[in-house]
């Protein structure tokens, strides 16, 4: 079997695994392919062992291979940071943005997503912790947020996303994750249940499945190690 479809089935083991380990429903966990920086070659392999959703950071990049694989009926995730100049090429070329973090890019999202595309799919990405992570919304501003929805036809806020600092062990690596379902909990109404919890990555797959997570984002472990350009 080429490397990614048995990096691919093996990730999949694992989420199976953990899913059955803590109780998780069969389908509540989804995989996203983190594509960032992986030529499309690399994507069509994932694409042949059954993937159609995948995340992208930058967008340039992106729109490239958004345009080169067009027509296979994928899903494309927005997960990178979004500068503002960038909120139209997002708005016009995905059907999800994970990395939402302000009421401005809320904004011009609603207003910039063509009439014939299907509302915008975000989520809000939360500062877990005020000291180590850098970006996302902290607890108070994202409680606000949300009672703004019903501005914004043209989104539909599906849940909260975050991305914590690095830890190892097991325990440490739940704790943030479990802050996020609990916000969700706080937050979510009968208008907006907020069912997505877009949480986990390689290092950190099992700690998310743990506390809920409906979505892990997982680049190196299907795709090997990235190389990034002019790096060695
Ligand atoms: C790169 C990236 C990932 C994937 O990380 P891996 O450790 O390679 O699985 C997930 N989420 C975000 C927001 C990323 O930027």
């Amino acid at each position: 079997m080429p490397p990614i479809q048995s990096r691919l089935e093996s990730v999949r083991q694992q989420i199976r695994r953990a899913a059955i380990k803590y109780q998780r429903g069969d389908d509540a966990v989804q995989l996203l392919a983190v594509s960032k920086t992986r030529p499309v070659e690399d994507i069509l392999q994932a694409i042949e062992a059954g993937q159609r959703r995948f995340g992208e950071s930058y967008i340039q990049e992106a729109l490239g291979k958004i345009e080169q694989l067009g027509d296979l009926g994928l899903e494309w995730h927005f997960i990178g940071r979004i500068q503002g100049n960038k909120t139209r090429a997002i708005a016009e070329n995905f059907d999800w943005v994970h990395s939402i973090d302000s009421a401005k890019q809320i904004r011009r999202l609603n207003d910039q997503r063509p009439e014939q595309l299907a509302p915008l799919n975000i989520c809000l990405q939360i500062k877990i912790d005020d000291e180590e992570s850098k970006a996302g919304i902290p607890h108070e501003e994202a409680r606000e947020l949300v009672k703004t929805m019903h501005h914004y036809p043209r989104l539909v806020l599906q849940g909260l996303m975050t991305l914590p600092a690095p830890s190892e062990q097991l325990d440490a690596q739940r704790k943030p994750f479990r802050r996020l379902r609990q916000l969700r909990d706080e937050l979510a109404t009968a208008e907006l249940p907020l069912p997505m919890l877009s949480m986990g990555m390689t290092d950190d797959l099992e700690a998310a499945i743990a506390e809920g997570s409906t979505m892990v984002r997982i680049g190196t472990a299907i795709f090997g190690p990235r190389h990034y350009p002019g790096q060695a």
